[in-house]
């Protein structure tokens, strides 16, 4: 696997954070299945009702909100295996990130990036995700499924960036249009 190709070429010293946590071979599967699965669940929430959100990091962030705030709340044991990993890669900088900007992942998303470039979004939605759910600001998850629901392509146009921004501030929250309008690549 790629990722686990770049971390065997880490210096020692960076690695024994990751080692305390997934054990002396780093075993990366403890982080995608025991957590990252919960975040696949959380998409069901809103791929019942919608499969087009207005934008892809929308619905990321949702099921990353939902998987933080599951682990923290109701499964806590797991919360380092949630959040080592994660935190590694914030910390390795951009240098795996090739695209940057939000409108890079609507565009690439899954298919058009490489396997860590992807990762170094969804890790940055993690950052988000967690800042939002420990400021105690969950009912937010519960408004931002609905708004993914409510504005799905499927039944409504395509919101401009500025549309987007006052709809979200107005209809989830100003954390979640803090994203959108702060984000640090434009
Ligand atoms: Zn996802």
């Amino acid at each position: 696997m790629e990722v686990e190709k770049t971390i065997s070429q880490l210096p020692e010293h960076y690695l024994t954070s990751l080692k305390t946590v997934y054990g002396e071979n780093i075993d990366l599967d403890l982080f995608y299945r025991e957590t990252l699965s919960i975040h696949e669940l959380a998409h069901l929430y809103h791929f019942k009702e919608g499969t087009q959100p207005q934008r892809k990091w929308l619905q990321e962030l949702f099921a990353t909100m939902s998987m933080y705030s599951f682990i923290k709340e109701k499964s806590n044991s797991s919360y380092q295996l949630m959040h080592t990993y994660p935190e590694f890669i914030i910390q390795s900088g951009d240098r795996m990130a090739e695209f940057k900007t939000l409108k890079d992942f609507e565009e690439k998303y899954v298919q058009k990036l490489t396997p860590q470039n992807y990762e170094w979004f969804q890790m940055q939605f993690y950052q988000n995700a967690k800042a939002i759910i420990d400021s105690n600001k969950s009912d937010i998850l519960i408004r931002l499924q609905k708004f993914l629901i409510n504005t799905d392509l499927g039944k409504t146009k395509i919101l401009t960036d500025s549309e987007l921004a006052t709809r979200l501030e107005k209809e989830v929250g100003k954390e979640v249009t803090a994203i959108l309008t702060n984000w640090e690549y434009k």
